[in-house]
């Protein structure tokens, strides 16, 4: 235990602070929107863990540090004074941001082989609730920061900042959402190069025959609650009438499931994925890849067939709530479901609304409860996408076989939503090296990383924020 490097010792002891995220949003059957962390007692433990443990981040005269909302770190790195006397032209270059989150999902502790707060390790590996998401990723950047400014052969070339949020697992209102206005108000008018945040990671088992695929998020789906409600007279369950709210509620869901919103492949994210992993497919494929414009409507029906790569190409929906009536012998006069939307990047939230309208008919109101259209897809033909296509490779460069990069969407939400206004370009990736059978751990039980692949999670954020901030320092 003793030989454990350092760095994998602090992830073990932020790992042991419970630090949980609990929505308490529907509990009650209403929507009062009340998110909370469980404990933020424990979250400011975890502050001041994590000061103690980098002081060259957090009490350096190289950066500031706020606290926002008692719970989010905001960092702004400033540019090295030498350099900004040095090289006029580094004053126009914008400031950039990551993101990462420090709260959890909560856990069934018994469904664990090894308790999710006390940070086990076990052949190679470190189980724990945020060991891959998203604490890894904080004290990653954290860990990379933290050497490149004690390297006094190194100068900051730019500024940029560092959001530690708290609260992404529920939304992020109380993070997230109030970083960014500061963040704004900073800023002054100016704008973000690029943000990169969590999302996508490298599939070992991507597809068979295939090399592992390092998947950058250019765009994440969007989210709509939908409230549909039916009123109907109530009455006595003795005299019942032919149709009432309840089989006039199931009949707008029946019906509901069984459309299909539209499915988009040509010039969407999907269609990035297909172009840069269309060197690995068979021949005939890869042609139907290249023509993809007039190959749709082919490439759309085979691409379906899987429940998750269909997933990538159109809004999904599911009800996750419903409720009526309130005893065995009345007839409730009024019953309402809640439809769960994920908007494809080609859809809106108000074309979704208009579209479930006229599948569910006149007879159903349906109203907003939650809504976040979808960012619009950032561009891979930036600087940003090109450096951290060069940290990845340079990452696994020892690997065998390399990962190929390709840009994707993805099907969740991150806290770089709230910040969306602020940068033309966001992306979306952590280097995590898994199989398609570890992702479930991510919100599920026996989370772990691989402690050489936290190893190379420090690596990429050295090699990223290297290439991005910092050069050789002038005397
Ligand atoms: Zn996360």
């Amino acid at each position: 235990m003793n030989d454990l490097p350092d760095c994998v010792k602090r992830l073990q002891k932020v790992i042991q602070f419970r630090t949980v995220s609990k929505s308490l949003r529907f509990e009650t059957g209403e929507n009062h929107g009340l998110d909370c962390l469980e404990l933020p007692e424990t979250m400011r433990k975890m502050h001041s863990y994590i000061k103690s443990e980098f002081p060259s981040v957090f009490s350096s005269e190289k950066t500031n540090v706020e606290l926002i909302n008692d719970g989010s770190f905001l960092i702004h790195v400033k540019v090295a004074n030498n350099f900004q006397q040095s090289i006029d032209q580094q004053q126009n270059q914008l400031p950039f941001l990551l993101v990462a989150h420090m709260d959890v999902v909560p856990t069934k502790d018994d469904e664990w082989k090894h308790p999710p707060f006390d940070g086990v390790i076990e052949d190679g590996f470190l189980y724990g609730r945020g060991s891959l998401d998203d604490k890894s990723a904080v004290m990653a950047i954290l860990e990379a920061l933290s050497s490149l400014m004690i390297d006094e052969s190194l100068a900051c070339t730019r500024d940029f900042y560092i959001a530690l949020t708290h609260d992404e697992e529920v939304k992020g209102s109380f993070g997230a959402q109030q970083v960014a206005p500061r963040l704004a108000e900073i800023l002054d008018g100016k704008e973000l190069e690029f943000i990169l945040d969590e999302g996508l990671i490298v599939l070992e088992d991507f597809r068979p025959g295939f090399p592992p695929a390092a998947m950058v998020g250019i765009c994440e789906k969007g989210h709509l609650d939908m409230k549909l409600t039916v009123k109907t007279h109530g009455g006595h369950s003795s005299i019942p009438p032919s149709e009432t709210a309840v089989t006039k509620l199931c009949d707008a869901l029946s019906k509901l499931n069984a459309y299909k919103f539209p499915v988009y492949l040509y010039n969407t994210p999907m269609h990035q994925t297909l172009l840069a992993l269309s060197p690995h497919f068979p021949a005939v494929q890869r042609s139907m890849i290249k023509s993809i414009n007039t190959t749709d409507y082919v490439l759309k029906k085979i691409i379906s067939r899987d429940p998750i790569t269909s997933t990538l190409m159109q809004t999904t929906k599911v009800t996750t709530l419903i409720s009526g009536g309130t005893a065995a012998n009345v007839i409730p006069s009024e019953c309402w479901a809640v439809v769960n939307c994920r908007l494809h990047p080609n859809d809106t939230s108000d074309s979704v609304m208009e579209m479930t309208r006229s599948v569910v008919g006149p007879d159903v109101t349906v109203d907003v409860v939650d809504k976040c259209d979808p960012p619009k897809c950032s561009s891979t033909d930036t600087p940003a996408y090109s450096s951290l296509v060069n940290a990845i490779k340079a990452t696994f460069a020892n690997c065998d076989p390399q990962p190929i990069v390709a840009p994707g969407l993805l099907t969740g939400q991150t806290d770089s939503r709230h910040f969306k206004h602020l940068a033309q370009n966001i992306y979306r990736f952590n280097p995590f090296w898994l199989k398609r059978a570890d992702i479930e751990r991510i919100h599920g039980h026996d989370e772990r990383i691989a402690i050489s692949n936290y190893e190379q999670q420090i690596e990429f954020f050295k090699l990223f924020l290297r290439d991005a901030a910092f050069s050789q320092s002038f005397p």
